[in-house]
């Protein structure tokens, strides 16, 4: 009875949207019952990468891939779009200052939110991926004022899948048994990692862990510098589970989380916990019926709130700084 979804993924020829396309076409994202048109946006030097992308997805034959598109145009990327994966974003090169990183960003995910806004489904998702993931969220979602704001996602996923992995790894207990773990504020090694809420094995964390000093000490460290951890293990920057996260969260998004459990996502603050508005931060919630609601009651304990005030001021840093460039 549906049409394909359309899909656009920016960054096409990167790592991870190489991790990603294989895993959307088989289905992973959106379910195994909806087919997929792919449009792949690249820079005009990767279009050609892109086409070898797209040429090894077509030698997959997957059953629900029904068309890929390989562009540099924005309004071809993102005509009719229903979900993007905003990816591709400008790398830190040696000797680059932050505010040249920031202006090249915003350059870019401006340009992307202007053509969604004139050109993608009124009901678009929108997963920014590349970093700095929150705040190109910001301002992809400011160039898009006739979409809901909501819909401006920055991917926490994979902090939140990291925490889970890390709390399997300690107690032996399986991911699927581990619930209600949150990690607050920014994709960013100032991220709060909190475990007061989660369950293991239906136990609450904490007291089945019986190691505090672990969980606020090594536990949250682990999580919020696992990036960097990875990239010195393997010599390239965490792809694959990139991926997998995004994937998780487009597909909680499209069919829902688990009635009992929450995840992690990063959306334009409506004030909830006292984040100021518009800041694009990593929050529990639920998903049902295609749409999320904030799980926004939940007890801090100190050491969380005063955490998050240290998440809170490096993002509203992230945000001045782009204001200072004039952008939004
Ligand atoms: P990757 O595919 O490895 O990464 C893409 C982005 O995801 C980076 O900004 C990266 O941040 C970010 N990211 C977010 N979370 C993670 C994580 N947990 N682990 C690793 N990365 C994470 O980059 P590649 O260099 O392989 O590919 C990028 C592609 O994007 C290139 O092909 C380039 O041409 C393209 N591009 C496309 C644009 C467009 O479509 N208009 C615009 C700009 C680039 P970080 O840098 O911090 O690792």
């Amino acid at each position: 009875p549906f049409g394909p979804i359309r899909v656009t993924v920016t960054g096409a020829a990167g790592n991870i949207g190489y991790a990603a396309l294989f895993r959307i076409a088989a289905g992973a994202m959106l379910g195994r019952e909806r087919s997929v048109d792919l449009r792949l946006l690249e820079v005009p030097q990767a279009v050609d990468a892109a086409e070898g992308t797209a040429m090894e997805l077509a030698d997959g034959a997957f059953p629900l891939l029904r068309n890929i598109t390989v562009t540099d145009s924005l309004e071809t990327a993102f005509d009719g779009c229903d979900v993007a994966l905003l990816i591709g974003a400008m790398p830190r090169k040696q000797g680059m200052h932050r505010s040249d990183l920031l202006a090249a960003n915003a350059e870019i995910f401006t340009a992307q939110g202007r053509a969604i806004g004139e050109h993608a489904d009124e009901n678009v998702r929108v997963l920014v991926v590349g970093n700095p993931a929150n705040t190109n969220a910001a301002i992809a979602r400011a160039a898009a004022p006739d979409i809901r704001g909501d819909n401006f996602h920055a991917m926490m996923r994979l902090d939140h899948n990291r925490a889970i992995g890390q709390l399997s790894s300690r107690t032996g207990v399986s991911a699927d048994k581990i619930a209600r773990v949150t990690v607050w504020g920014n994709h960013s090694n100032t991220q709060v990692p909190d475990v007061d809420h989660a369950f293991i094995e239906g136990v609450p964390a904490r007291e089945r862990i019986q190691d505090d000093a672990w969980l606020d000490g090594e536990f949250a460290s682990t999580v919020a510098n696992r990036g960097a951890e990875i990239i010195k293990a393997r010599g390239a920057s965490s792809a694959a589970s990139a991926a997998n996260a995004a994937i998780d969260h487009v597909r909680n998004w499209v069919l829902g989380t688990p009635a009992d459990d929450w995840v992690t996502i990063a959306r334009p603050s409506h004030g909830e916990y006292g984040v100021p508005e518009g800041l694009v931060f990593g929050m529990p919630a639920r998903s049902r019926d295609g749409d999320w609601h904030v799980v926004s009651d939940l007890e801090r304990s100190e050491r969380v709130l005063r955490l998050t005030e240290a998440t809170i001021a490096d993002l509203e840093g992230e945000r001045d700084a782009v204001r200072a460039l004039g952008i939004t």
